[in-house]
């Protein structure tokens, strides 16, 4: 307790902290299953503090990637923690000090490093030796273990080697740590790093408090009044926060939110000073401001309780970014609010954006790495719109926990909305419109959304006989059928990656979507194939 508050200037343990730390502080390997942003950094960073108890000497923690290191690092000598890294990326002479630390009799308490140089380091692995011959090990930290797993999406070669760790230092403690609930991972982690037996401490992730809702987004001219009313609404006075894309849309949103809807807001980014951001953080954290308009820049080390709501101005890059920013909403586990502003232009913009590299990383990212940032936002743009399933499950069903639908208890959208609604099958209207577009883009006809809305309703407008969209085979194919509900089967199409969108750019600088079939379902028999042998339902209000 003395060196939470005097080290890390924190007021008490959150769940299973405290648990971590004294299972390890009495030898124990120790399994830990944390959702992102819920602590598990501390579950180590304190035991390594403390010199008394059964384990002296250094902990070594181990993690993937040299930006959390550095980050981790800095933080903690911030706090006057006496804490060395190696990395590969660490100049020569840090490495060397690093070494001569290591060796020297005032020793640190915190040694980071990669897998990578504790596999090729001969001078790494021969200090670690001769501390592990004079029993100043205190513990082995694996963080982010799901990377052991092949069964993981995130697999590293290189954290497959550290299955020697039991082998080559036996007796000394390991805890690892992950955010992945799924099972088989767990396992794998468990019995890669020989650890059977060992104290396993696992956090739901479902935050009950939490009421999960999506809305599409206002045009640009209304959208601020919208959402000021409905802040006014539903939280008068109350403290919030609302996530947006760009530096610039936080100035300009906390701004207008102030000057024309009398909101007390503040922005936060990464392009302020130091002094600029902390003055905003402790206006919001004292009350004086009721609501921060932030970029993902915002959230490390805040632990306000009362925060009512979490609003998305722009949908997030990630379910995991999702996941971890509504989260900072409700900690004193009464009501609170995570609302979505979602439209499908919001994604096509974040797409182009990672086309350009123009999100915030120091290297460009590989190709692969491109498209692995795509699926991750067209996760998002899934959750974002479907309109059926609990939200609650879809997001707990991400990080591999399964959820009784019924537990959710009105707790988001799509379970509050959907109730005493009816499945309709929408089987043969889907796959009507996947062949109305398919056979629009062999007459060449660049189709819009509303377009196909139309001539699969088969609207009798002058622009659909200008267009000649009245001569498509299947125009009117969908005679009768709601106009919403058509919409709705367009956009289930589109969320699904059965349908995409494309742009053109006009001569006069205007860009339009289109719509065709998805590249991957190129192939349209098949794909109507499986539609017709899964079905395909939408519910009906
Ligand atoms: P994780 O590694 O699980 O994603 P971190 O260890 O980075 O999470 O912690 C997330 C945030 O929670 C940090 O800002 C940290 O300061 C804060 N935090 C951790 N433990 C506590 C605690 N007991 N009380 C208050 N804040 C905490
Ligand atoms: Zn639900």
């Amino acid at each position: 307790m003395r060196i939470l508050r005097n080290t890390f200037k924190l007021k008490s343990f959150r769940s299973n902290q405290l648990e971590a730390i004294n299972a390890t502080l009495s030898g124990h390997d120790v399994f830990v299953l944390m959702p992102t942003g819920g602590g598990k950094s501390l579950c180590y960073q304190l035991p390594a503090l403390c010199t008394s108890g059964m384990t002296r000497g250094i902990t070594i923690v181990i993690s993937p990637l040299k930006a959390l290191m550095s980050d981790q690092v800095f933080h903690l000598q911030g706090l006057g923690v006496d804490v060395v890294s190696y990395s590969g990326d660490n100049d020569m002479s840090t490495n060397s000090t690093t070494n001569s630390r290591l060796r020297s009799s005032t020793k640190p308490a915190i040694l980071y490093t990669t897998p990578e140089k504790l596999k090729h380091s001969q001078i790494a692995q021969s200090i670690l030796r001769q501390l592990w011959e004079t029993k100043q090990l205190a513990r082995f930290v694996v963080d982010e273990a799901h990377c052991i797993s092949s069964w993981g999406r995130q697999f590293r070669q290189t954290y497959q080697d550290l299955d020697q760790l039991r082998v080559d230092y036996p007796g000394v403690p390991i805890m690892a740590l992950t955010a992945t609930a799924k099972k088989v991972v767990i396992n794998d982690i468990i019995t890669k790093l020989g650890m059977t037996g060992c104290v396993s401490l696992t956090s739901p992730f479902n935050r009950p408090n939490l009421q999960y809702r999506v809305v599409p987004k206002p045009s640009a001219k209304t959208f601020l009044s919208e959402m000021s009313t409905w802040i006014h609404r539903n939280h008068p006075n109350e403290s919030g926060v609302i996530y947006c894309f760009s530096r610039n849309n936080c100035e300009q949103v906390a701004r207008e939110l102030r000057e024309k809807h009398g909101l007390k807001t503040d922005f936060y980014h990464a392009g302020m000073s130091v002094p600029e951001k902390e003055g905003a953080q402790s206006a919001w954290q004292r009350g004086d401001v009721h609501i921060i308009v932030a970029t993902v820049a915002f959230g490390m080390g805040i632990d306000k309780a009362n925060v009512r709501f979490v609003i998305h101005h722009t949908l997030p890059k990630d379910l995991d970014g999702y996941y971890q920013e509504t989260g900072r909403a409700g900690r004193d586990g009464k009501p609170a609010d995570c609302l979505m502003y979602y439209t499908f232009a919001d994604v096509k913009k974040l797409e182009k954006l990672i086309d350009k590299d123009d999100l915030e990383s120091s290297v460009p990212p590989s190709r692969e790495e491109k498209a692995r940032q795509k699926e991750q936002l067209h996760e998002v743009m899934r959750y974002a719109s479907n309109i059926t399933d609990c939200r609650r499950c879809y997001v707990l069903g991400y990080f591999g926990e399964k959820f009784d639908r019924r537990q959710c208890r009105n707790g988001c959208d799509n379970c509050v909305e959907n109730q005493g609604s009816i499945e309709e099958d929408m089987t043969e209207a889907a796959i009507n419109i996947i062949q109305l577009v398919q056979s629009a883009r062999k007459s060449n006809f660049d189709m819009t959304e509303s377009d196909c809305r139309d001539a699969f309703r088969g609207a009798e407008t002058k622009a659909m006989r200008n267009k000649g969209y009245d001569r498509l085979p299947l125009y009117g194919a969908g005679k009768g059928i709601d106009r919403a509900v058509t919409e709705r089967t367009v956009q289930h199409l589109l969320g699904n990656s059965i349908l995409d969108t494309y742009d053109i750019t006009n001569g006069a600088g205007w860009t339009n979507a289109y719509i065709k079939v998805c590249a991957l379902h190129e192939s349209l028999r098949i794909c109507v194939f499986m539609l017709s042998c899964l079905g395909w339902f939408i519910s009906r209000r």
